[in-house]
């Protein structure tokens, strides 16, 4: 059975307000935020402000206006950020996290974008 959401996590209490965060964009549905631990120089969160535990929750049962949503802000804060790739430019990575094989620690839906500086392969062998 799929893991119940949890409203006591934190980025539940960022989006009532009881913790703050370093807002990047907000929208109707969608909250981008800093990172507090950066592992690049660019890394924002974007999480729906509705209740979903991951990716798969998200994508599944998200209503259609959720979903756009949530992809317009992340391509958004691509172009915020000015990483979008070129010739030879930038570029970026973007990690959503689920469950115990995906080591996620926040169970509430969030993207992982990063950027900055050459990120190196997609996994380091286990
Ligand atoms: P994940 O391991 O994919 O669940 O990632 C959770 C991310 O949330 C980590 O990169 C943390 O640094 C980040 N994080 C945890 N608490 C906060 C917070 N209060 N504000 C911003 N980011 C946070």
């Amino acid at each position: 059975m799929a893991t119940p959401y949890d409203d006591q996590n934190i980025f539940a209490k960022i989006l009532r307000g009881e913790i703050p965060n370093d807002t990047v964009l907000e929208t109707d549905h969608t909250l981008a935020f800093r990172d507090i631990a950066p592992q690049a120089p660019e890394h924002v969160l974007v999480i729906p402000k509705g209740a979903y535990v991951c990716h798969d929750d998200f994508a599944l049962n998200a209503s259609d206006a959720e979903v756009v949503d949530f992809m317009r802000v992340t391509g958004r804060i691509c172009a915020m950020l000015g990483v979008q790739p070129t010739e030879d430019g930038p570029g970026y990575r973007v990690i959503a996290n689920a469950g115990g094989h995906g080591v996620q620690e926040v169970p509430h839906y969030h993207m992982h974008i990063l950027a900055g500086r050459p990120l190196g392969r997609m996994l380091e062998p286990a």
